[in-house]
């Protein structure tokens, strides 16, 4: 096991920018991953990107999330930072506690729209900053804003840790990131990984967590 670095990086001689501290944050907890998978839309892919690995190390989750706080103007005045259940929680809440605002996540009901759940509620005026850990479509972070704007309150703009929507994802307002991952995918017939005859790996199938201590 590595010892605690309190989320700095070390052995650098010259400074790195925002994007590469951030890509580098990324490979070090092992949340962004070089191989052979299949992606979730049956896609192979050379990348895999899992934040629950980053925010494992709170410090490091901390030092990501004051990178992108960094980027949003203080004209902002984000009120509440709103997050799509589950994987957008922990990195709503770490950017919520930094921004002085409100942290809530919205929670889809089998097959349905996203709602409010536990007594979580919007007010008219409010100013919501919506939030994800990895923008892969865009889909359901966007699904998020009529929930905002029929309860009266307003979306200032998106933040997510990482983008890979590949310029997929242009709402007409502010979208702030720290990495863009540009994968390359394939579909399986003209996978060059498989004809090289290297396994795949299929994150987050009942194998692969079997497996993913090893
Ligand atoms: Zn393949």
């Amino acid at each position: 096991m590595e010892p605690a670095n309190h989320g700095h990086i070390e052995g650098d001689t010259k400074p790195l920018n925002v994007e590469q501290r951030a890509q580098q944050h990324l490979e070090k907890t092992g949340a962004l991953k070089s191989g052979h998978f299949q992606l979730t839309s049956g896609l192979h892919s050379d990348r895999y990107c899992q934040c629950a690995a980053l925010f494992e190390r709170p410090s490091i989750a901390e030092e990501v999330a004051r990178m992108l706080v960094t980027r949003i103007p203080d004209e902002e005045r984000v009120g509440t930072v709103l997050t799509p259940a589950i994987g957008g929680i922990i990195w709503g809440y770490e950017l919520a506690r930094q921004l002085g605002a409100r942290s809530l996540f919205a929670e889809r009901q089998p097959g349905e729209k996203f709602v409010l759940r536990r007594g979580f509620t919007l007010t008219k005026g409010e100013r919501v900053l919506l939030a994800e850990d990895v923008i892969t479509t865009g889909k359901s972070v966007a699904e998020l804003i009529p929930l905002v704007e029929d309860a009266g309150a307003v979306v200032v703009g998106f933040a997510a840790i990482a983008d890979r929507s590949r310029g997929g994802f242009r709402p007409p307002l502010p979208v702030y990131t720290l990495a863009t991952l540009d994968f390359q995918t394939w579909e399986q017939a003209n996978c060059p990984l498989c004809r090289e005859g290297i396994p795949i790996h299929k994150p987050g199938s009942r194998m692969e967590k079997q497996n993913s201590t090893a």
